[in-house]
């Protein structure tokens, strides 16, 4: 890719460029990485108080999840946007750098305005995190994996065992942490080897996980979307599991209505099914961080497989496409949020 891309902010000085320059916004640290390094949340709207009286879980055993969040009909719907759980998958950490500076300015780093989005933006309360997994972004010499071949990328995300092969997707999986068994540990992981989309979430090994999720604890967000790089896939929702069905029907309501906005936009989308059966056969699909924050809260939680650019076979989107995608998902989110005629009638989770 051209360096003239200078809207492509994928690094983690380039984060902490955009995050001094905030000031509508407030920037908080959230965490520090195994391998100490700041993660840094940005909010955009005052946070409400929801009464809380219990977690999540205990208020639905209480049959009430208001226990937990009680909002009222004019709550702002608290959305979280997660970049960077992948530290290498950059299309993320660049979509949300650019949102942030178009929240500060009015125009992304290409100089585009989305008034729109900005309009919506204020009836909201916003968590923006441009990179949850720092340590993996450190260990990425590049800063863009667009036209980088196939098995250099697999070198990248996922890194080498000890005997210098190629650790695949998803045979990385495989031994966790990794930390021990990589010769090369890839950007997928914290300086611990830990992949946070599947650390243990009922006692998290890294700090970062602990911290995503008590943020998600307090916040009550109705809407996470984490920011995964997907190669040279049609973007899509990878499907999430284990959550109650009318969650998945919610789900699915959205991923048709981005399918639509996709088609409008000509970018190539792929229609998963977030409402397939699972659980009658062995093995059961994996319980991972996008699950588990839907039961850390009762909201929506997605994860959005970006098209990476790769010189490979499949498609291939430029960084401009790559960038305006996530504005699509942006604004479909918030469109979502906001439900028919802005009735807020799917945006807040408890109602
Ligand atoms: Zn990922």
């Amino acid at each position: 890719m051209a360096m003239a891309e200078t809207f492509w902010k994928s690094r983690l000085t380039d984060i902490d460029a955009c995050l001094s320059g905030v000031a509508r916004g407030k920037v908080r640290r959230l965490a520090v990485s195994a391998g100490g390094r700041d993660i840094h949340v940005v909010e955009y709207g005052e946070k409400e108080d929801f009464g809380r009286r219990a977690n999540y879980g205990s208020a639905c055993g209480a049959g009430n999840p208001e226990h937990y969040a009680r909002k009222v009909k004019d709550a702002k719907p608290v959305l979280l946007i997660v970049g960077g759980v992948h530290g290498g998958e950059l299309e993320g950490i660049v979509a949300v750098v650019n949102l942030i500076r178009l929240l500060e300015t009015g125009e992304d780093y290409r100089g585009r305005r989305h008034d729109e989005l900005v309009e919506h933006a204020r009836r909201f309360r916003l968590l923006l995190i441009p990179c949850m997994n720092p340590d993996g972004r450190a260990r990425l010499p590049v800063d863009t994996l667009i036209d980088v071949p196939h098995d250099e990328f697999v070198y990248y995300m996922q890194g080498t065992w000890k005997d210098g092969t190629l650790c695949s997707w998803p045979a990385c999986k495989a031994v966790h942490p990794i930390k021990d068994a990589a010769d090369f540990l890839g950007s997928y992981f914290n300086d611990d080897g830990v992949n946070l989309m599947h650390d243990n979430f009922f006692a998290p090994m890294a700090r970062e996980t602990a911290a995503l999720l008590e943020l998600v604890d307090e916040e009550a967000p109705d809407f996470t979307v984490q920011l995964h790089g997907g190669a040279n896939t049609d973007i899509h929702l990878y499907p999430i599991y284990f959550l109650p069905p009318y969650v998945m029907r919610k789900q699915q309501a959205f991923n048709q209505q981005l399918a639509d906005a996709y088609k409008m936009r000509g970018l190539p989308f792929a229609l998963t099914d977030q409402l397939a059966p699972y659980g009658e056969t062995y093995p059961a699909p994996s319980f991972n961080l996008a699950s588990a924050i839907h039961h850390a809260c009762g909201g929506m939680s997605f994860t959005f497989e970006s098209n990476m650019g790769l010189a490979a076979p499949g498609t291939k989107l430029t960084p401009d496409e790559i960038l305006d995608s996530h504005f699509v998902l942006f604004e479909e989110m918030f469109r979502f949020s906001l439900g028919p005629e802005g009735t807020g009638e799917y945006g807040r989770s408890m109602v």
